[in-house]
């Protein structure tokens, strides 16, 4: 059986060495002090709640697949149904059904809703008046749909929606890698509008109602998302270390040397390594052997983020929030991004706590960092007073827990999938290394997921070669 080392022991990392089981003698080697990375389950008030990742994309069937393989369909949960709500022109406005990333499919169901002035909505429905030339290459969403639609929609509908994904700014996001459906019609030419009108209700959006297929858009699981990295590196059989960083990766006849700092400072060897850590943490590791792919890693960009939870006790609430949660366009102006009720959203959570009612807020997109500088308490007292502009009134929280992301999101700017392409291509040559993780063909966990069985699938495909 040959030997592979797995650097990074988030769901990437985890996934590629669960399709490594029995196949390979596996490694998973996590500089912090356990697996999961982005994905963690912690407490607030004594209820389990997601510090990171929540919920799963499940129109992809691997994140899904994956957890049902190691033991934990049962637990998987839908999110209640409910409609993406914004928090704009000063109310909280539901969004009509059926958009793709804020993009609607249908704008005359957007008249009444106030989430556009009357002066947005007449330039977003003249749309389809407006010329549109083949678009040549990648181009910013923002830079497309304000040709599109009016720069109205793009900074009250779209922003949101890509600031909750992505963390980032509609004038930076590559049109073709976090929309490939509507790069496709710019690249066609024509009117986007007409393209979509007959278009089933968004996948993008995260909106919990059920796809086409009648399944659910995401998933999540009871007691926390933070169960699967858990569940997947117990089931994988690889030897997880924890508190163990890679500094180094060194190329030897027979594959790879990997020194490690941490518990033993040490060196190890594999057959195969998988690479499987942030952009910025490979680019140093590849520098040696792959330097332009190591520069165009380190160019990547990051959002960094923080989740303030803030649990309240419901019978103390002047009123409980209803819905699953809004969104906030950066135009507003304010720091809270994104609101989820986790007690509304997640059926399972509501029936361990029922007198708790737990929500979080999500502040930091791109370029957001300063206010990310606050001390834990100062920012959940900024994200309830905001919270209480938005909502009403919602008490004393008896909780609360901020956790903080530094440079946890990639963002993919223009010309990303092209910068991947050159990536892949450069450590092509490297024999025994493959990359997996969120900086290359999606941030999302199934987007993970998939690349992890990717990378892992590599690693077999070159062995059977070699053999
Ligand atoms: C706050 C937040 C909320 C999110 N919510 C969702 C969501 O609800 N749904 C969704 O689909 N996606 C969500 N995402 C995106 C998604 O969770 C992540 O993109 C995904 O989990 C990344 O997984 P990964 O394994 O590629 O990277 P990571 O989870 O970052 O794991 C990489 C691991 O590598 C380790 N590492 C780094 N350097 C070294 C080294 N030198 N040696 C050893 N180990 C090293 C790190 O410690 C880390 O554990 C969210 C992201 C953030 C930041």
């Amino acid at each position: 059986m040959r030997s592979v080392i797995i650097i990074g022991g988030g769901i990437s990392g985890l996934a590629a060495a669960w399709h490594l089981r029995s196949r390979a003698e596996v490694t998973v080697v996590e500089a912090g002090p356990r697996p999961g990375g982005i994905l963690r389950t912690g407490t607030v008030a004594g209820v389990p709640v997601d510090d990171g990742a929540e919920a799963m994309l499940a129109l992809r069937p691997e994140a899904v697949e994956l957890a049902g393989a190691v033991g934990l369909g049962e637990a998987l949960e839908a999110p209640a149904q409910a409609p993406t709500a914004l928090w704009t022109r000063g109310a909280l406005r539901p969004m009509p059904q059926g958009h793709f990333m804020g993009v609607p499919t249908d704008p005359a169901a957007l008249e009444g809703t106030g989430l556009l002035s009357p002066e947005g909505l007449a330039r977003l429905v003249r749309e389809e008046e407006i010329p549109a030339p083949p678009v040549d290459g990648d181009i910013a969403v923002g830079r497309y749909l304000e040709d599109r639609l009016g720069r109205e929609a793009v900074d009250r509908l779209v922003e949101p929606l890509l600031g909750g994904v992505y963390a980032g700014r509609a004038d930076r996001i590559s049109l073709r890698a976090a929309l490939p459906a509507l790069a496709d019609v710019a690249a066609r030419g024509g009117s986007l509008l007409a393209a979509l009108r007959p278009a089933a209700p968004s996948t993008a959006s995260g909106e919990p109602s059920p796809g086409a297929s009648g399944r659910p858009v995401m998933q999540g699981l009871r007691g926390g998302l933070g169960r699967l990295p858990y569940a997947v590196a117990e089931a994988s059989g690889a030897r997880v270390l924890t508190r163990t960083r890679v500094r180094e990766l060194r190329r030897i006849p027979t594959g790879w040397q990997v020194l490690v700092s941490g518990r033993t400072p040490r060196v190890m060897e594999a057959d195969a390594v998988v690479l499987a850590v942030p952009a910025y943490a490979a680019a140093p590791l590849l520098r040696p052997y792959a330097p332009a792919a190591a520069r165009e890693l380190g160019a990547i960009e990051h959002a960094s983020m923080a989740l303030v939870t803030l649990a309240f006790d419901r019978s103390r609430m002047p009123a409980v929030p209803r819905g699953n949660g809004f969104l906030v366009p950066p135009v507003e102006g304010r720091a809270v991004k994104a609101v989820t009720f986790l007690s509304n959203k997640w059926g399972w959570l509501a029936e361990e706590a029922p007198g708790t009612f737990v929500l979080r807020a999500s502040v930091g997109r791109v370029g957001e960092e300063p206010v990310l500088g606050r001390e834990d308490g100062e920012l959940a007292a900024l994200c309830l007073a905001e919270l209480t502009e938005m909502t009403g009134p919602l008490g004393r929280p008896a909780d609360f827990h901020v956790s903080r992301w530094a440079r946890g999101l990639p963002q993919y700017a223009v010309g990303h999938l092209d910068r991947v392409r050159r990536i892949r291509s450069a450590v092509a040559g490297l024999p025994g290394l493959e990359l997996c993780g969120a900086a290359y063909e999606g941030v999302g966990v199934t987007a993970c997921v998939a690349g992890g069985r990717e990378a892992a699938l590599r690693v077999l495909d070159a062995r059977a070669t070699a053999a």
